[in-house]
């Protein structure tokens, strides 16, 4: 008889670690949040050895009183929500509960704290989750958190993290878009010993901009600013010739916190495809919405951020884009019915620095009504989606549905192709995809080739969301998927993956191209499998929001219409 055991707390927490801790500038993001949401107008960061020897986040927040102190390490302990209903309206950068305890499972921690008001503080020191020592402390009001060594008891874990330089890389890259969120906070980082940068608070996201990348380079970006009912977006883009070597920055802000919203990429890209340009866009973006409009908690780490109306917002945007940048290099005019979804469309021509355009949508129901006819040429209708439409599903293999005035029928495996083909792209080009821990690691037996493969492009499919490394002498032990791969299908998936890339050693948009299209092939919902009315939903709006909703990557159709004009010709009615 097998004997089923409860895992340890310990084991529990080391585990979800892997979820929220992948490498030092996830705790600097951890904590720094923590800290804005208690109220910091000042924090500061401080790191050794890249982050591995030593984090520290220093604020001047509300503190915590003894008590929360030592319960702030226990799983599922946050001040954040009390009742189910928060979980809709939260306006903090996270609630889980389980940071610190995650971040306290893999490292040696100490917490200084005070709370406001209060003239003895607690200092708290911990070693792998346990707790060494509690006693009285002198610091003034606010909350130091000290991370040393970190996996220092996960030896695994620590051997993939890279050199001091590529960490100190991370964490700058997040002090440096959680800076752009929150330009009303001051920042400081240093590293080795070395201040970094030190932004004191400053009134809006222009000038923390000149902070960071100073007036040179903002002086030769665009202003943006869209208003739509729900919505509204702030920020700068700019073009930077192709062959420029300074590193493309994309960087977003969802209410305040820095998130990884594919939309906004896209509708970057379609900036640059619509103008025919051969540059590359650079963005520092803002977006504010309805906190019930978006789901950040849907990863371990709060990565990304999935909205509940993608198609309308990135319409907002893509429109915003193409006015803000008017009249540059290349560009094209925005065609008419193709601008701004409805209302008053801003004066033409570009702004001055500092003054935004604005392109204000009064009428919020224009969105969801607008005809949508143009679905065979230039991209899905802004503000379509499938949330009102009724969806029927037939012979498990197609997906019905009115779009506009035409009956729209969606193949469900090339739809959810399409998607998984760009995000996968999206991910080898940029962050780093999420990943879903597999809570039971599964050994794969690969033929000598599969494993030179396996070894050669360990960095892309890491980057994709995977997790394998070497076990054995002709095995690999998977540890982590895509995050929106079935696990169940994890096995066989690796090998089609690695099959594809043996086919041919070429070009890196090649070599991406190949793994893209056969995860996207392999992982994808096939003809057969029933969905809800929910997963159709989901895949329809997420086609309607990628770069080429059009065709799969291996350029089969993903949708097909019939208009009406096209019924009433079969019909014999004309
Ligand atoms: P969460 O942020 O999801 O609530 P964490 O594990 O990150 O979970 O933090 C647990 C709790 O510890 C928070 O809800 C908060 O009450 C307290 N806390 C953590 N960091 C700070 C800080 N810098 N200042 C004040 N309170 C803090
Ligand atoms: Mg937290």
């Amino acid at each position: 008889m097998p004997k089923i055991r409860l895992l340890s707390e310990q084991v529990v927490n080391q585990i979800s670690a892997g979820e929220v801790v992948e490498r030092p500038a996830s705790v600097v993001k951890e904590l720094v949040e923590n800290s804005l949401d208690a109220g910091a107008t000042s924090v500061t960061v401080e790191i050794e050895r890249g982050g591995t020897r030593l984090v520290r986040v220093g604020d001047n927040g509300v503190g915590m009183s003894r008590e929360d102190a030592l319960l702030c390490f226990e799983r599922h302990a946050t001040s954040k929500i009390t009742s189910e209903q928060d979980l809709y309206s939260i306006a903090s950068l996270g609630f889980r509960g389980e940071a610190l305890a995650s971040i306290a499972a893999v490292t040696r921690v100490e917490l200084e704290t005070t709370e406001e008001g209060s003239d003895i503080g607690s200092r708290v020191v911990l070693s792998g989750g346990g707790v060494d020592a509690v006693e009285d402390s002198a610091r003034p009001p606010g909350t130091t958190i000290t991370v040393r060594h970190l996996f220092f008891n996960v030896p695994v874990r620590r051997g993939f993290l890279r050199s001091v330089e590529t960490e100190t890389r991370a964490v700058m890259d997040i002090v440096f878009r959680l800076a752009l969120a929150r330009s009303e906070v001051g920042f400081r980082l240093i590293a080795e010993s070395r201040e970094i940068w030190n932004l004191p608070a400053v009134g809006d996201m222009h000038q923390r901009l000149l902070q960071l990348i100073g007036a040179e380079r903002v002086d030769g970006m665009f202003p943006v600013r869209v208003l739509v009912p729900g919505v509204a977006v702030e920020g700068f883009v700019g073009i930077q010739p192709a062959a420029s070597s300074s590193r493309r920055q994309q960087m977003v802000a969802v209410n305040g916190r820095p998130a990884d919203a594919p939309i906004i990429r896209a509708a970057l890209v379609e900036l640059l495809q619509a103008g025919g340009r051969s540059g590359r866009a650079e963005a520092y973006l803002h977006l504010r919405v309805d906190p019930s409009a978006v789901d950040v908690n849907v990863h371990p780490a709060k990565r990304e951020v999935r909205f509940r109306d993608p198609g309308r917002i990135r319409a907002a945007l893509a429109a915003a884009l193409k006015e803000a940048t008017r009249g540059t290099v290349g560009s094209q005019e925005v065609p008419a019915g193709e601008g701004p979804p409805t209302g008053t469309p801003s004066p033409p021509g570009r702004s001055r620095q500092g003054e935004f355009l604005s392109l204000v949508a009064e009428d919020g129901a224009a969105w969801e009504h607008r005809p949508a006819g143009r679905m065979s040429g230039g991209g899905p209708p802004p503000g379509l989606t499938a949330r009102a439409v009724p969806l029927i599903q037939i012979s498990e293999t197609y997906m019905v549905a009115r779009v506009g005035d035409a009956l729209t029928v969606f193949d469900q495996h090339a739809c959810h192709e399409r998607i998984m083909y760009e995000e996968t792209l999206r991910r080898l080009g940029g962050s780093r995809g999420m990943a879903q821990q597999l809570l039971f690691p599964l050994t794969v037996d690969l033929s000598p080739q599969e494993l030179s493969l396996a070894e050669e492009y360990a960095d892309d499919l890491r980057q994709v969301g995977f997790d394998i490394r070497l076990f054995g002498r002709a095995t690999v032990l998977v540890e982590a998927v895509p995050a929106d791969i079935h696990t169940d299908i994890t096995e066989g998936l690796v090998r089609k993956v690695l099959a594809g890339l043996g086919e041919e050693h070429g070009a890196l948009a090649g070599r991406h191209h190949r793994i893209a299209s056969s995860i996207a092939c392999h992982a994808s919902v096939r003809a057969g499998d029933v969905l809800s009315d929910e997963q159709m939903r989901d895949l329809i709006d997420r086609l309607l929001a990628t770069e080429t909703p059009h065709a799969c990557p291996h350029g089969r159709p993903t949708f097909i219409q019939i208009s009406a004009g096209e019924l009433d010709r079969r019909f014999k009615r004309v």
